[in-house]
C-alpha cells in the first residue's frame, strides 16, 4: 500500500515524505475530512508531524493534483484522494453528510450550458443538496 501512494508522489514528481504518504493514506481510508479531522488522522499514527506541516502538506497535494478540495456552501473545506473522475457529491442539509456520486459524463464540464454567454466553460460545478437516511430517519420518528 506504502509503495501505491509513493508512486503516485513520484508520477507528480513530488519528493516522498512520510507526511505526504501519511496524509494520502488517511483520505484514502477517510473521504471528505475537514482539515482538523487529516490533521487527528495524521498525529493517530505521526505524533510529531505539525499542524503546519499538514497544512502544508494539503496545498501541495492539493495543488499536484493529487488530493480535490470541495467546499460546500456554509461549510467547511474537505479534502478527499478520488481525484481525476469529475464526481460530483450529495451533501445532507441537516449534519453536512457527504457521498460520492458518480458523474455520469465523467469528465468536466458535464453540463452543457444553456448559453455560455461566450465564456469557454471548463467546469460545471454540480452539488446535490437533501437529507441523508439517517436525518430523515430521525425525522420521521419524531
Ligand atoms: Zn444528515
Ligand atoms: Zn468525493
Ligand atoms: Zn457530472
Amino acid at each position: 500500500m506504502a509503495s501505491d501512494l509513493e508512486a503516485q508522489l513520484r508520477a507528480v514528481s513530488l519528493r516522498v515524505t512520510q507526511p505526504r504518504l501519511a496524509v494520502l493514506a488517511a483520505l484514502r481510508d477517510h473521504p471528505h475530512v475537514d482539515t482538523a479531522t487529516v490533521i487527528a488522522l495524521v498525529r493517530a499514527n505521526q505524533p510529531t508531524v505539525s499542524h503546519q506541516a499538514v497544512y502544508d502538506v494539503l496545498r501541495t497535494l492539493t495543488d499536484a493534483g493529487l488530493v480535490r478540495r470541495i467546499q460546500p456552501a456554509g461549510a467547511t473545506a474537505r479534502y478527499e484522494a478520488r481525484v481525476g473522475d469529475n464526481h460530483h457529491h450529495v451533501v445532507c442539509r441537516s449534519c453536512g453528510a457527504i457521498a460520492d456520486v458518480d458523474c455520469a459524463v465523467g469528465e468536466a464540464p458535464c453540463l452543457t450550458a444553456s448559453d455560455d454567454r461566450g465564456f469557454v466553460v471548463d467546469e460545471a460545478e454540480v452539488v446535490y443538496w437533501g437529507t441523508c437516511p439517517g436525518c430523515a430517519t430521525d425525522r420521521t420518528a419524531q
